[in-house]
């Protein structure tokens, strides 16, 4: 019998599932699908079978992850692509928070789980999610290998000087505190496609990666591994987000307390949920937000300013911090669609050799493009990022040739 190819992608988050059935001789997908509003009344599975191009539907209660993946499983049997297929090679978990633990994609025991089990602290609402989604999907199919893919894995390679605040060792150890980093499936994937598109090899390119989806990060990538990235402890560090603030004074959680008289919950939930774009000016998304701007909304244009200037001052300190740059990548939804965000945050940017071709900006288009100019030093970039196919890829990887 030929070896199995195929492999299941699970994102398991607080109250969804999203997934992916891909073939890995040509990396092709056979199906997608999402599970919403796991555990209300209003559940809802959208699955959609690539050879056929049939979607369906299922509406109606599922309680939990478990009776969501077995929704799932059904689905993928009435295409016969079900999880008891001998062609299926393994399961690929996204988990968010590997801690310094786990540097690379891993074979899922118990050992591993208790690890990210140990991880729950610092990785609270992401974590437990990911842990059900796992466990479901062993009793499922008990056999099969599941492996892990982490969100924190390529930021291990951050030098100990980019990955300690500046905090008492002893305390910091004590509470694993340290900058982990985030999105770093996109990060590894956008910065070896990066290189591709130069035609170079990912050891010789130093690439800055601007991930800017809802949640944003920012990441120096030189010769292939991170040198450093804009979210911390928890992914509430750095760019302005679509919710959450990104970079402040510490001593304004101090001030919101004492002065404010706010609880640490309710600061938490303004941060994480109340702020960034949103906060700024009620709208979270970068469209709506345009079109505000463009009728000339005061509040918009300032909270797109905002954004603006922090995603610049993370391009200009990333640049300090590779020395050289070959290439500034743009991907994620705002990334990767909105030609404002990117004229805006590299302008100004010529002494550095950035520089971006307008024609080539509001090109659409969903391959890898270059945006910058023949002429310029460093290559301007739209890199649609697929962490699907990378959690896939690192997952056949590891258990697809045995
Ligand atoms: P993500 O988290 O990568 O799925 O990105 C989601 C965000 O991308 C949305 O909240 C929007 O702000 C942004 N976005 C999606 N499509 C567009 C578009 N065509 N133009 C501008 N922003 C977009």
């Amino acid at each position: 019998m030929t070896s199995p190819t195929r492999v299941l992608v699970l994102n398991s988050g607080s109250s969804s599932v999203k997934y992916q059935l891909l073939d890995m001789r040509d990396s092709s997908r056979l199906a997608v699908g999402l599970v919403e509003r796991i555990g209300e009344r209003t559940s809802r599975l959208k699955h959609t079978c690539l050879s056929s191009g049939e979607t369906r539907e299922q509406n109606g209660p599922m309680h939990d992850h478990e009776a969501a993946l077995k929704a799932v499983a059904e689905e993928l049997a009435k295409d016969g692509l079900g999880l008891d297929s001998p062609e299926l090679a393994a399961i690929g978990h996204r988990v968010v928070h590997g801690g310094e633990f786990f540097t690379e994609p891993t074979v899922i025991d118990d050992t591993v789980l208790l690890e990210i089990e140990r991880l729950i602290p610092v990785a609270p609402l992401h974590n437990p999610a990911n842990l059900t989604g796992i466990r479901t999907a062993q009793a499922l199919r008990p056999d099969l290998p599941q492996v892990a893919v982490f969100d924190t894995a390529f930021h291990t390679t951050m030098p100990e000087s980019a990955a300690r605040y500046a905090l008492d060792p002893r305390i910091a150890d004590r509470h694993r505190i340290r900058r982990y980093g985030f999105h770093g499936t996109s990060h590894a994937y956008v910065s070896r496609e990066t290189a591709r598109l130069l035609g170079k090899d990912p050891a010789e390119v130093n690439v800055i990666v601007l991930h800017l989806g809802n949640g944003a990060s920012a990441s120096a990538v030189r010769g292939g591994a991170c040198v450093d990235t804009s979210m911390g402890l928890t992914p509430l560090e750095g760019l302005v987000m679509g919710t959450r603030s990104g970079d402040l004074d510490p001593a304004v959680i101090f001030h919101l307390a004492r002065v404010g008289g706010m609880s640490m919950d309710e600061i938490d939930t303004l941060l994480n949920k109340r702020s960034g774009l949103f906060g700024l000016c009620g709208d979270n998304d970068m469209r709506e937000i345009r079109r505000r701007v463009d009728e000339g909304d005061e509040q918009a244009k300032l909270a797109f300013d905002i954004y603006i200037h922090r995603l610049k001052k993370y391009i200009g300190s990333y640049y300090a911090v590779l020395g050289r740059v070959d290439a500034v990548a743009f991907t994620a939804g705002v990334g990767e669609n909105s030609a404002p965000v990117r004229e805006a945050a590299v302008s100004g940017l010529e002494g550095l050799g950035l520089g971006i071709d307008p024609e080539l900006n509001a090109v659409r288009g969903d391959d890898a493009r270059l945006i910058s100019p023949a002429s310029a030093r460093v290559a301007v970039a739209v890199v649609p990022t697929d962490e699907e196919l990378e959690i896939a890829t690192q997952t056949y990887a590891l258990v697809g040739r045995e």
